[in-house]
């Protein structure tokens, strides 16, 4: 199993900087050992002109066999893998991409420490897989790789050339040209590779999800053929493939524009015309909160929709709270948030105390159990009605913290919004937004169903006509028993 990735160099760019890309120095060979085989790293060629780095996969069908891992969809054994003769050694299948993650996962990721500005810069870039198995053939390679801007030959492999007749196998010899970043590059492979051979090493479970959003942060969301990729990629398992064309509809819906949020936030400045310095209404939303919070004694807290990380930041400010998970089912804000906590410089004490993690409201989540407090702020408004039952579920059904604090705007105060033209909600990403009436409404049956007392509180200058521009609903457990939730959620595991 074989895969080569070259690139060409430039005056002020020797093509050897691929090697500190992949972390991989040009100069020698490498072996790793995988659980199915061994994995080469070596390059054919390096100059300043070319350099060529190749990914040889030996592949240990014995070993493959006695893992159990040659198991077909449902344990049942397949056929092509039971036997030790099989076209795994030389295929360019999922375990190939299994090995190009572990083997490139830090150029995967886009880091490069040597030459922190390298991953961001798009490179010119020829991939070659002399064996490629694809199902529905060449048609579908261009239909997976052109519309992300590669240039595709994908040339059908004759079954035999001693008996042309024989006519072609189901393997293409692949040429991907492009100008991509190479953790791009990377990306497209470890997801199109075993999408196009379709047929799995191992089991397919739920975390396939998370590993495909993930590697297809940036692309997949936008793909035509979205479908075909995200079911073949979860081995037509129907429930994790609905489960992800959903989530990709909601990153794609989230990743639209969110600057108006703070354009609005911002005219109430003008509005509460005093002789200081007007505070934004985000800053008020997020003070409150964070009282909120104190009132209620939590240290361990959860931010639901956290967007780009201003509480989590917030948060992280006062020791009392000792661990702080932010959840956004957008990538990209969660990118936003890292860089804007400065993650990755940290220290230890700190790292430790906050987390960021992706994942959607709209399912229920182990992660989010066991938690004093959960904050919804500015979320609920961002998903359609119908999906909010949903949400209520996985918040104060499943994740059930003793404390929930959920804001939303108020749209009664949308006509004191100088720059709102009438009849318009605050944002393009609103589903809705909600009167006070409505507001209590929801928030008064959500605790009644679920064994919550609430109170509300307003956000904002509280204009005796049309309330205050924000509103806050606070609810507290006062039902500690979950037993019929417990249950219910058993029978749906
Ligand atoms: N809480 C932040 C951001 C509010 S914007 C603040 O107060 O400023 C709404 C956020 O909800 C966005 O970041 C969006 O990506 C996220 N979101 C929308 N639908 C979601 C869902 N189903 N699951 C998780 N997050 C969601």
């Amino acid at each position: 199993m074989f895969l080569t990735i070259s690139t060409t160099g430039a005056p002020e760019r020797p093509a050897t900087d691929l090697g500190h890309l992949l972390h991989k120095h040009p100069d020698r060979a490498q072996t790793f050992s995988t659980s199915y085989g061994t994995a080469h790293v070596l390059y054919p060629e390096a100059s300043a002109e070319r350099c060529t780095a190749a990914l040889l996969l030996e592949v240990d069908a014995v070993a493959l066999v006695r893992r159990g891992k040659g198991k077909g969809r449902g344990g049942a054994p397949d056929a092509a893998l039971a036997q030790y003769v099989n076209d795994r050694p030389y295929a360019a299948s999922s375990l190939l991409a299994v090995a190009l993650s572990s083997v490139f996962s830090s150029a995967m990721k886009g880091s490069c420490r040597a030459r922190p500005e390298l991953p961001a810069c798009p490179l010119p870039l020829r991939i070659e897989v002399p064996a490629l198995p694809a199902r529905g053939g060449a048609d579908v390679v261009r239909a997976l790789f052109e519309p992300l801007g590669w240039t595709v030959g994908a040339e059908p492999v004759a079954l035999d050339t001693e008996f042309p007749e024989w006519g072609d196998s189901r393997y293409v010899s692949l040429v991907l040209e492009g100008e991509q970043r190479l953790a791009d590059a990377l990306r497209h492979l470890y997801v199109l590779l075993p999408v196009l051979d379709d047929a799995k090493h191992y089991w397919v479970s739920s975390d396939e999800v998370d590993k495909l959003l993930r590697a297809g942060e940036g692309w997949l969301p936008d793909h035509p053929e979205q479908k075909l990729i995200t079911s073949r990629y979860l081995s037509r398992r129907w429930s994790l493939t609905r489960q992800a064309m959903e989530r990709l509809e909601l990153v794609r819906l989230a990743e639209t524009d969110d600057s108006a949020v703070e354009e609005i936030d911002n005219a109430v400045d003008e509005r509460t015309d005093s002789e200081e310095k007007p505070v934004p209404l985000a800053v008020l939303r997020r003070d409150a909160v964070v009282a909120a919070l104190r009132d209620a004694g939590a240290t361990r807290v959860l931010d639901l929709g956290c967007g780009q990380g201003q509480l989590v930041q917030a948060l992280l400010k006062d020791t009392r709270f000792t661990e702080i998970v932010g959840m956004d089912v957008s990538m990209r804000a969660l990118t936003v948030a890292a860089r804007r906590l400065k993650l990755d410089r940290m220290g230890e004490r700190q790292a430790e105390r906050v987390r960021l993690v992706q994942g959607s409201l709209t399912y229920t989540d182990k992660r989010l159990k066991g938690y004093d407090a959960a904050v919804l702020s500015e979320v609920v408004e961002h998903l359609d009605l119908p999906r909010l039952p949903a949400l209520e579920y996985a918040v104060f059904g499943s994740a059930r913290p003793r404390t929930v604090i959920v804001t939303t705007p108020n749209v009664e105060y949308n006509v004191r919004w100088e720059t709102l033209p009438a009849g318009h909600v605050r944002h393009g990403d609103h589903r809705f937004e909600w009167t006070r009436e409505e507001f209590r409404t929801w928030a008064g049956t959500v605790a009644e169903r679920h064994g919550y007392g609430v109170e509300f509180a307003p956000v904002g200058p509280d204009d005796p006509e049309v309330g205050p521009p924000t509103q806050m609903a606070v609810f507290t457990v006062t039902t500690e028993n979950t037993s019929t939730v417990d249950a219910k959620e058993e029978k749906a595991a």
